[in-house]
């Protein structure tokens, strides 16, 4: 597998990050807190695949696991296409073998908007990195993408999904990705653990969850 957009997101914070998830990933320690954040977050993102009514889902799980089969899952994604569904969730895509999954692909007359839901009053600039490497996979997967919108959480628990438009910022995001995504392909799969003095990435923009490894 070359990069995911977790991979792209992970190993821009820090190439070491990127590299120990590869390789020895039980080193990692995920604070409880953090995990029922996750668990919320995925929870929110199910209820907002209907916002847009009727839709299909392209999530297929590996045989006895939980793990997405992202091939199977990206040729139904093709197949949707064909077909014109309106509204389809966890839309996959992989180009040279660098993958995403989209919250919420909606076609549009042009082509396609898509939708990254998250969990969060507001939208920060972590998400619109995320928004520039989807657009960017799409992109490069001949999808035509017209609007890029981030989901966040409002106040109004009767319909809590507040729609952000990040098109410019996120497209503005190609070069930036296309500049990173073959370094990082190349570094994780490096055998020799890969040195970065520990600093201020650590904890910026997220905990990191080798901080103890890498702190000890
Ligand atoms: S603790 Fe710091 S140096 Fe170690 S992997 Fe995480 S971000 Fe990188």
């Amino acid at each position: 597998m070359g990069i995911t957009k977790t991979d792209f997101m992970r190993g821009m914070q820090c190439q070491k990050m990127l590299w120990l998830d590869k390789h020895k990933p039980r080193l990692k320690v995920i604070p409880p807190e953090v995990q029922e954040r996750l668990d919320a977050g995925n929870d929110f993102g199910d209820r907002a695949m209907g916002m847009f009514g009727d839709y299909k889902e392209m999530t297929i799980l590996r045989p006895g696991t939980n793990y997405p089969d992202t091939k199977a899952m990206a040729e139904r994604t093709t197949e949707h296409i064909r077909l014109g569904t309106p509204v389809i969730c966890e839309a996959a895509f992989i180009y040279y073998n660098n993958y995403c999954a989209v919250d919420i692909l909606r076609k549009t007359e042009e082509g396609y908007d898509f939708y990254e839901v998250k969990n969060s009053p507001e939208v920060h600039e972590q998400y619109i990195k995320d928004c520039g490497f989807q657009n960017y996979i799409l992109s490069r997967s001949k999808i035509d993408v017209g609007n890029i919108f981030v989901v966040t959480h409002g106040e109004d628990e009767d319909n809590p999904f507040v729609i952000n438009d990040v098109t410019t910022e996120a497209k503005g995001l190609y070069k930036w990705v296309n500049d990173n995504i073959w370094n990082l392909n190349k570094m994780q799969k490096n055998p020799e653990e890969i040195q970065v003095e520990v600093g201020e990435q650590c904890c910026n923009p997220y905990e990191c969850w080798y901080y103890g490894y890498c702190h000890k």
